[in-house]
């Protein structure tokens, strides 16, 4: 699908039609590594920006303990609009919102994928066909995980990452964070050139 498609496909959406902005993304379209969520909340809807909240100030602390900045990642989500209430993604939804966000993965073409959360991380283990999700991993599974995928002729590592939100609801996850930020330096030292360090 070109991406003037996929752009019409998420416009005739519902939540498309009610919220106030469509979140494309953030950070450098050149970028060797992307992060990408869940969908936009309120916060996000407001600015037209993605993780500009509460879960934002997580990602921001876990970008800037891995020495990273907005130069070197694009932050993204499965969703391009806020559902109602901040509910739960429906397939229906991740159908009609991911082919743009599959053009976008193909411009990219990122060598490092931090899925952030379940929606995200199941998407990729899928191979982005949404009928396959429910059938993989869940988060607490796989989270600190590298994995080699093969996204749409696309090598990329995968790693998956407790969504940022979860951190201020269950406290408990903060270790685990804690530990999987050490992965994601890991890898990120292993396969990116930081365009920031020189
Ligand atoms: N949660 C997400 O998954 N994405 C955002 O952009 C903000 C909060």
């Amino acid at each position: 699908m070109n991406k003037e498609e996929a752009i019409s496909l998420v416009k005739e959406t519902e939540i498309c039609k009610n919220c106030l902005n469509i979140v494309i993304g953030k950070g450098n379209e050149e970028a060797d590594i992307l992060f990408v969520g869940e969908a936009p909340g309120k916060n996000e809807d407001l600015q037209g920006l993605p993780f500009v909240g509460r879960a934002g100030k997580n990602l921001d602390g876990l970008l800037e303990k891995v020495g990273l900045s907005l130069e070197d990642v694009y932050i993204a989500n499965i969703l391009k609009c806020r559902p109602p209430e901040n509910r739960e993604p429906l397939p229906d939804e991740i159908k009609s919102h991911t082919p743009w966000l599959v053009c976008q993965i193909e411009e990219i073409k990122p060598k490092v994928v931090c899925s952030l959360g379940n929606y995200a991380t199941k998407f990729f283990l899928a191979n982005g066909i949404v009928e396959d999700m429910e059938k993989q991993s869940s988060i607490t599974q796989v989270h600190g995980k590298v994995k080699e995928i093969n996204f749409k002729g696309l090598q990329i590592k995968l790693i998956p990452l407790f969504h940022p939100a979860a951190i201020i609801y269950n406290q408990k996850l903060l270790p685990l964070w804690e530990q999987d930020m050490e992965i994601v330096k890991k890898v990120i030292k292993e396969n990116v050139k930081q365009k920031t360090l020189f």
